[in-house]
């Protein structure tokens, strides 16, 4: 991206914030529903391919409008995140994704739920006591947690997000570096954060079976996880292709359309009760 194109989107995000902040703008949109619960969780499930059975799930927002609507994140988190409604979002995600599934993950230990963050909740330590306070008294453990971090935006203060990335480690919580391979920190980030998870993007899954340049990348990522002692998740996996080739490069964990597109808490939980039995 040039400089200038960067300067005009960073412009429209302010004008389009100061604009919206005024009764019936966007932000106020976003700040109400927020306020009734319209702001839901998906969940997508993450799957070990070489066994073929559940490990846990991602939970991505969609926001559930008065009229039934499903308005996926695409269209309002970056109008949240720039208004700092992301914040109150992430977590009331949170708190529902606790009880939606808190039955369910109590009895299985060894399933992992995955949260999206944004750079901003990696400047202030807040964010690991706001998780202790929603997950303490809970029936999902620390250890059942992961929170990712995505490289596509740039981290505003690298020794301030490893703070706060280690505060989150320190409750038991594991953390990833989200969209690996497609943003402004790229290996810079794998060394200094000290995540223990990396997530290939779609971009490099997409590869597989028809750019023979791009699925090189696909390699070497998966060479750089096994070296640096990472777990691996490939995302975006649409195809048994895809899962064939992964699996036969020794990658575990995959997410994707070919297994599951995020689904609302009762399709979840009724698919994966049949995928995870007691
Ligand atoms: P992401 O974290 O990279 O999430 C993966 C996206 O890929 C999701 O889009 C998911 O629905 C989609 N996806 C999963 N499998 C496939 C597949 O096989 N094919 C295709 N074409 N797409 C697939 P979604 O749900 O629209 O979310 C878009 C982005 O919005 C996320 O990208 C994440 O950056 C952001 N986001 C979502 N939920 C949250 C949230 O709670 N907080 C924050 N801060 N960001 C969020
Ligand atoms: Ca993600
Ligand atoms: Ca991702
Ligand atoms: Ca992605």
């Amino acid at each position: 991206a040039n400089l200038s194109g960067l300067l005009f989107a960073a412009l429209t995000v302010a004008g389009a914030v100061l604009l919206s902040r005024r009764s019936g703008g966007p932000v106020r949109e976003i700040h109400d529903g927020i306020r009734r619960g319209e702001f839901i969780p998906y969940y997508q499930p993450v799957i070990d391919i070489v066994t073929g059975r559940l490990t846990g799930c991602e939970v991505l927002v969609r926001w559930r409008k008065r009229d039934g609507s499903i308005v996926p994140p695409g269209r309002f988190i970056s109008l949240a995140e720039a208004s700092g409604e992301i914040f109150p979002m992430t977590l009331a995600l949170m708190e529902a994704a606790r009880d939606d599934l808190a039955a369910f993950y109590c009895d299985r230990p060894h399933l992992k739920l995955g949260f999206n963050l944004f750079a901003g909740h990696f400047d202030d330590v807040t964010i690991a006591d706001e998780v202790e306070a929603i997950f303490s008294g809970s029936s999902i453990r620390m250890g059942q947690l992961m929170f990712e971090v995505t490289e596509r935006q740039p981290l505003h203060d690298i020794r301030r997000a490893r703070q706060v990335i280690a505060r989150l480690q320190d409750l038991g919580a594991r953390v990833a570096l989200d969209d690996v391979g497609t943003g402004h920190g790229g290996l810079s980030y794998l060394l200094k954060l000290g995540v223990d998870v990396m997530k290939m993007d779609k971009m490099f899954v997409d590869a597989i079976g028809t750019d023979r340049y791009s699925v090189a990348i696909v390699d070497s990522l998966v060479k750089l996880a096994e070296d640096m002692n990472l777990d691996l998740i490939a995302e975006g996996v649409e195809t048994i292709e895809q899962v064939e080739y992964l699996r036969a490069k020794g990658v575990r964990l995959a997410q994707g359309y070919v297994f599951a597109p995020p689904l609302p808490a009762s399709s979840f939980l009724a698919l994966v009760e049949a995928m995870a039995p007691l």
